[in-house]
């Protein structure tokens, strides 16, 4: 058996870099100085912030408002909220969200669920059904990664907070930077910082990352610890998404290789300063969708472009030249003839 290096105590984890084992006590204090060290390092808060907690229901997610709320208490000018997306995927969404609520009843933090189907008049289940009726070469991960990500900014910037906090740890960021290299996605590698979405635009909504330096298993581990292990419920539609092989293959690596996650991040945050310095990346000028009036990288937010497509949602006939420019396909019949 293992004992803390600090007290003696039998240990629940043990750093593989750093060699230092921890009991239980000492696990959470070397947990939370990692994520208050990760917070000052990047500078994610302010001293009054109504901080909006993007919950998927998660061990990830629940762990975040919990530590959150906990540092809330020591904060008099933070206000917590928590926000969950119900995507509409039947028989995942249901077990999440009775963890979700389990977690903010237990803590008492005031909650939001924003649904797919209240957005947008459809379930990620009814989308992924017309999308391949259309025959549109899109994954169920990329609408709802899309209209996620869409309505995280609009709901919390609806609720008023200051900032989104996801759950982001090192183990996500490190495969969203693989695969990003993989699709040859450089402007999206430069928005994978501890803190996004800085831009001057009025509706864009600061995104923090708490996690950036955390390992998936200690964020595990501190869910298990505090009692907030959700029930495994995976989501139908993962096998698809080829964020389950990247994983594998970095998890192999890291058990071969200790310290690779981490060599990973130095990699990205090196990059992100090169890439900075690209004028057509950097200056990315963030637009403001002429349909929905959301932040977009283009004249039309990606969210409007798949509704567009699969057919949801007619555009204005002025916009039909940006669509055809920007090489959306247009359902025929789908215009919009009012002026
Ligand atoms: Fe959405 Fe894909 Fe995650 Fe399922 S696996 S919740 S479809 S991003
Ligand atoms: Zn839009």
């Amino acid at each position: 058996m293992v004992n803390c290096s600090i007290c003696g105590r039998p240990a629940v984890y043990v750093n593989r870099i750093s060699g230092k084992a921890y009991c239980k006590k000492h696990f959470l204090e070397y947990f939370d100085k990692k994520v208050r060290r990760t917070i000052r390092k990047y500078k994610m808060f302010g001293k009054k912030e109504h901080i909006i907690v993007a919950v998927s229901g998660g061990k990830d997610s629940l762990s975040l408002l919990h530590y959150l709320h906990h540092l809330a208490e020591r904060v008099p000018g933070w206000r917590i909220t928590a926000l969950l997306i119900d995507e509409g995927i039947k028989g995942y969404r249901e077990e999440t969200i009775k963890d979700f609520k389990r977690v903010t009843e237990q803590l008492g933090v005031e909650y939001k669920i924003a649904g797919f189907k209240e957005y947008f008049g459809y379930t990620l289940d009814e989308i992924v059904l017309m999308g391949k009726e259309r025959k549109l070469p899109y994954q169920p991960c990329s609408y709802c990664g899309v209209f996620r990500r869409y309505l995280l900014n609009r709901v919390a910037r609806e609720l008023g907070g200051t900032v989104l906090a996801t759950a982001h740890n090192l183990d996500d960021i490190v495969q969203t930077y693989v695969m990003n290299i993989i699709n040859n996605s450089w402007d999206k590698i430069i928005r994978l910082g501890p803190v996004s979405g800085v831009s001057n635009h009025p509706k864009f909504i600061r995104r923090v990352k708490p996690f950036y330096e955390i390992l998936e298993k200690e964020t595990t581990l501190y869910s298990i610890l505090n009692n907030l292990y959700p029930k495994f419920v995976e989501c139908p539609y993962a096998p698809f998404n080829i964020r389950w092989t990247i994983r594998r293959m970095i998890n192999e690596l890291e058990e071969k290789y200790p310290g690779t996650k981490y060599s990973l991040l130095r990699s990205l945050l090196s990059i992100i300063e090169y890439l900075k310095k690209i004028p057509e990346l950097s200056k990315g000028e963030v637009k403001t969708c002429m349909i929905c009036g959301e932040p977009s990288a283009h004249e039309v937010c990606r969210a409007c472009i798949y509704r567009i497509e699969l057919g949801i949602l007619k555009p204005p006939k002025e916009i039909i030249p940006i669509l055809e420019k920007l090489g959306v396909k247009i359902p025929s019949g789908a215009v919009d003839q009012t002026d």
